[in-house]
């Protein structure tokens, strides 16, 4: 947990979010300013800044945080295909330092 980052207070529900998924380790809800009628943020609750700061540790977790965005992807019957992105860094367009796979769809990107 990290006082000043928003995702993990949204993890700890010290900030409100439109989940759609929630276990021990990760947490998915609808992005506040979605690009795509379909938005959703992936992210573990853990404060992890991106996937640059992945080890071999979080293997399990990055691969379960993928399989949680395909199932979401069904739950929303983004049945013509999706994306899913990270941004890392000022560079890659990171905003907010704490890993998240954006899940977009619902038109042709
Ligand atoms: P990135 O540029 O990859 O760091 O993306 C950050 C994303 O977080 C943007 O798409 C924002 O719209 C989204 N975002 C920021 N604050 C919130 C929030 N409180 N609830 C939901 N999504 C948020
Ligand atoms: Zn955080």
């Amino acid at each position: 947990m990290n006082n000043d980052c928003i995702f993990c207070k949204i993890a700890t529900n010290q900030l409100p979010s439109e989940k759609v998924y929630s276990d021990e380790e990760i947490i998915a809800f609808k992005d506040i300013n979605p690009q795509a009628p379909v938005h959703i943020l992936v992210i573990p609750k853990r404060h992890i800044i991106s996937a640059d700061e992945l080890t071999k540790d979080d293997i399990e977790l990055a691969g379960r945080m993928i399989l949680i965005a395909q199932q979401i992807a069904r739950q929303f019957h983004l049945d013509g295909g999706y994306r899913i992105q990270t941004n890392i860094g000022a560079d890659g367009g990171q905003v907010v330092p704490h890993l998240h796979f954006h899940l977009l769809g619902g038109k042709k990107l």
